[in-house]
């Protein structure tokens, strides 16, 4: 937050402030998925498992690498908690906020989700959304945000909350600690921040506060991934139901959400490699 300031701007404030802003990751030496041949792949695709997200709780759900899985609205307006994991190493788990740095606050289609550091390699390639047509509203808000965290009974805590079970964090905990065979201690560190799938969010454009409405997401909306490496999922169905009043209590209505795990027949992935680790050589400086 800024405040009032308690000092005097300096006579060159003006020249200061006009400095240009120059783009931190220019994506244009990015190795870029070649949505031609995901296009082609997604053509022929036929359904091989699917699960359902009950609402105010998760599951986990695997993908194998070269497969795709689209994450779905049945019912009612829904927004939805997305973890991911390489699905024979943990360790290496989706990286928000590089995410974010690399392709903007909000993505779409032709965007990557890349892994945390020192694997740091896209884990899925987003190959079709249905809500595309949202863009930018007039209040600065868009879908599908890397700037979120999760819903937490740590931070609804420390808000002056009761203590609440069913927040995106205590959800995919519980999914992944199931699913893993992990204890809740253990299971937590590997719990990360998240891609708000169908949640609508933005800054406030007088204060810059992380701000949520509700989600335009309707029935048969979806979002789509190419699995670029093998991938354990975790979908929570957020408590806030559309996020466009309150979350982390009872008081949303809220709904559950599918996920669809399609593999691709044909040949037109037959020359496709998921992509290695990052090739830094991980010296630091040292030696
Ligand atoms: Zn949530």
């Amino acid at each position: 937050m800024k405040y009032p300031p308690q000092n005097k701007a300096p006579k060159d404030a003006k020249a200061r402030k006009d400095a240009q802003p120059v783009i931190c990751y220019p994506i244009d030496t990015l190795p870029r998925p070649d949505m031609g041949t995901y296009t082609k792949a997604r053509e022929n695709l036929i359904l091989i498992d699917q699960v359902q997200i009950p609402p105010r709780d998760a599951r986990c759900f695997k993908v194998p690498a070269g497969h795709f899985f689209r994450i779905s609205c049945p019912d009612g307006p829904q927004v939805g908690d997305l973890n991911l994991w390489n699905a024979n190493n943990i360790s290496e788990r989706f990286f928000s906020g590089k995410t974010r740095a690399l392709h903007g606050t909000h993505v779409s289609t032709g965007d990557q989700l890349w892994s945390n550091l020192p694997y740091m390699r896209p884990m899925a390639t987003i190959t079709h959304d249905t809500l595309d047509w949202y863009g930018w509203d007039d209040f600065g808000g868009s879908v599908h945000d890397v700037i979120g965290t999760r819903c937490d009974p740590y931070t609804n805590n420390v808000l002056g909350g009761n203590d609440y079970h069913y927040c995106c964090h205590s959800n995919l905990t519980r999914a992944l600690a199931s699913t893993q065979k992990l204890d809740l201690p253990k299971t937590e560190t590997f719990v990360h921040d998240v891609l708000n799938v169908f949640m609508c969010t933005g800054f406030t454009h007088d204060t810059h506060q992380y701000f949520m409405k509700a989600s335009p997401v309707r029935q048969g909306d979806y979002i789509e991934f190419f699995a670029e490496i093998d991938l354990l999922g975790a979908l929570s169905a957020c408590p806030g139901g559309d996020c466009g009043s309150s979350h982390s209590s009872e008081d949303a209505a809220c709904f559950p959400l599918n996920i669809e795990i399609y593999k691709s027949v044909g040949q037109s992935l037959v020359n496709w490699n998921s992509p290695a680790p990052s090739s830094y050589s991980g010296s630091h400086g040292m030696g």
